[in-house]
């Protein structure tokens, strides 16, 4: 009986999954596997936020599995090794995975592919994360793209994708090998601080497409102005899910297509989802050109930068949110709740941390890597880079969010914060924002620095760095 493995990665469904398709055409039966390796992804083991959300989507496969008479196999140690263990074990002759773009996997993968092939193994990858491949795009000069706005265009020339593939006739084999229990991975917290994420998400396959249903049903027509309200139910949520491939950006983008009646490009809502669906594309785009950047500012003139020597104090204000600034400090507990925040406030916070306190944008990406159920090194690197300025297609640095004008512009009924800041829950809109102008006393910080003063010293150190 000709035996392929399975390696389950960063692709957690059954659905839209190519390499099903092309093990299950080549040989009669599949053993889906997942190596549980973080010591091979160099400094960006998946934070504590991330592994709850593996441990409960790893579950979630388990029983998909199941339900067809298959079963999901955990190991642990080198990948490589293991995966020799596995194909001497069960005679496989075939290892099959869906292609992950961090710099650090990028490479194993390569190693493993090279090695199982010398020792006469079929190893095949395929593509089921992205929709575009990010070597196959590049600009006339046949260099990346380093803006958005053209990178998209020449995506949308290669677009619409192919339909979502179904879910295969799959068969196991006769004999299963050995598994780990999954509790042996060790992925839930020892302190069980993990009440507020199980609230807020359904991890798996199922969850994300009820969670693409309910939003494009909801909120997909609005959402170019719906996206702008963290206080709102306007965005789809679905960032863990594409993390974790628990759905596929082909599948959003089938789905959106039905939701406008065929022609998505053409409803300003979906045409504005699907641009961001593009942000992602673009950040594992980047990550892939340019790979030193989850460390490294893209600019390199930025490395420079004066930033604050000692900044231990303020970086525990930002974290616990308690910095007296009410927008920041309301996204900052959302995260420590729910694993997830707004993308608006995203950008608030970091901006804040970046700006104002003048702390490394890497503390805070290494913070949100830790606390993010969606965590991902393309994003989140993007993210940084694009807040602190030195990135590709970056805001510029002179640009200093105020975190009052947006919070009120942004929250105008004080929505937001009134749901993260109980302090502040009862306080009338009138001074929800500057709470300090409230008359009664409150359990609640004034602000950590001064706005105008720190604005002022990030622009003095711009300056300093400008002509680098
Ligand atoms: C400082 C900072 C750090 C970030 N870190 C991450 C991260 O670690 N992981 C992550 O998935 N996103 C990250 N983002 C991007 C963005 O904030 C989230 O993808 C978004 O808030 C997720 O919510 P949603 O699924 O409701 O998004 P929606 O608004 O519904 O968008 C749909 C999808 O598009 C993608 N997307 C949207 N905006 C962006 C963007 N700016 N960059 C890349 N992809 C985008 C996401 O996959 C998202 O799920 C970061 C942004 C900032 C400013």
């Amino acid at each position: 009986m000709s035996i392929a493995l399975i390696w389950f990665r960063c692709d957690l469904r059954l659905a839209d999954n190519p390499v099903l398709h092309h093990a299950m055409q080549a040989h009669e039966c599949v053993i889906p596997v997942y190596l549980h390796a973080p010591h091979e992804e160099a400094s960006w083991k998946p934070g504590a936020a991330s592994r709850w959300w593996l441990h409960h989507s790893l579950a979630a496969l388990d029983a998909e599995l199941r339900q067809r008479g298959l079963r999901l196999i955990l190991r642990q140690g080198d990948s490589l090794t293991v995966l020799r263990e596995l194909l001497r074990e069960t005679g496989a002759t075939a290892v099959y995975w869906n292609r992950r773009y961090e710099p650090a996997v990028i490479a194993r993968d390569r190693t493993i592919k090279a090695a199982l092939r010398t020792e006469g193994f079929v190893a095949e990858s395929a593509q089921a994360a992205l929709l575009i491949e990010p070597w196959t795009l590049l600009k006339a000069d046949e260099t990346p793209y380093q803006v958005f706005t053209p990178f998209w265009k020449a995506c949308l020339r290669k677009l619409p994708p192919a339909a979502p593939l179904p879910v295969p006739k799959l068969t196991g084999p006769e004999q299963w090998p050995d598994s780990l229990p999954l509790d042996a991975l060790q992925l839930l917290p020892r302190i069980p601080w993990d009440a507020g994420l199980a609230m807020a998400w359904r991890p798996g396959e199922a969850g994300a497409q009820a969670q693409l249903e309910s939003f494009c049903a909801t909120a997909l027509t609005s959402y170019a102005q719906g996206r702008d309200w963290p206080g709102r139910e306007g965005v789809s949520r679905l960032s863990p899910h594409l993390h974790f491939g628990e759905i596929s950006p082909r599948q959003i983008w089938a789905a959106v297509t039905d939701a406008t009646g065929g022609d998505p490009l053409s409803s300003k809502g979906a045409e504005t989802y699907l641009r961001e669906i593009g942000w992602r594309e673009f950040a594992h785009y980047v990550l892939y050109h340019w790979p030193h950047t989850p460390e490294q500012p893209l600019q390199e003139r930025f490395a420079a930068y004066p930033w604050r020597k000692e900044y231990a104090e303020l970086l525990h204000a930002w974290q616990q949110g308690r910095t007296g600034y009410p927008i920041v400090d309301a996204g900052m507990r959302q995260l420590w709740q729910t694993g997830w925040m707004h993308n608006r406030v995203r950008m608030l916070v970091a901006s804040f941390l970046v700006k104002n306190c003048r702390i490394p944008w890497q503390e805070g990406a290494r913070w949100f890597w830790d606390t993010l159920v969606d965590a991902d090194l393309a994003s989140n690197t993007l993210g940084w880079q694009w807040t602190a300025g030195c990135g590709v297609d970056a805001a510029p640095y002179f640009r200093v969010f105020n975190p009052f004008v947006q919070g009120e512009k942004f929250d105008p009924d004080g929505a937001y914060i009134r749901r993260w800041i109980p302090e502040l829950a009862t306080l009338p809109t009138t001074v929800i924002h500057q709470p300090w102008n409230c008359a009664s006393k409150l359990d609640y910080p004034a602000p950590i620095l001064d706005f105008a003063a720190s604005r002022a010293e990030a622009l003095a150190g711009w300056e300093r760095i400008k002509g680098g």
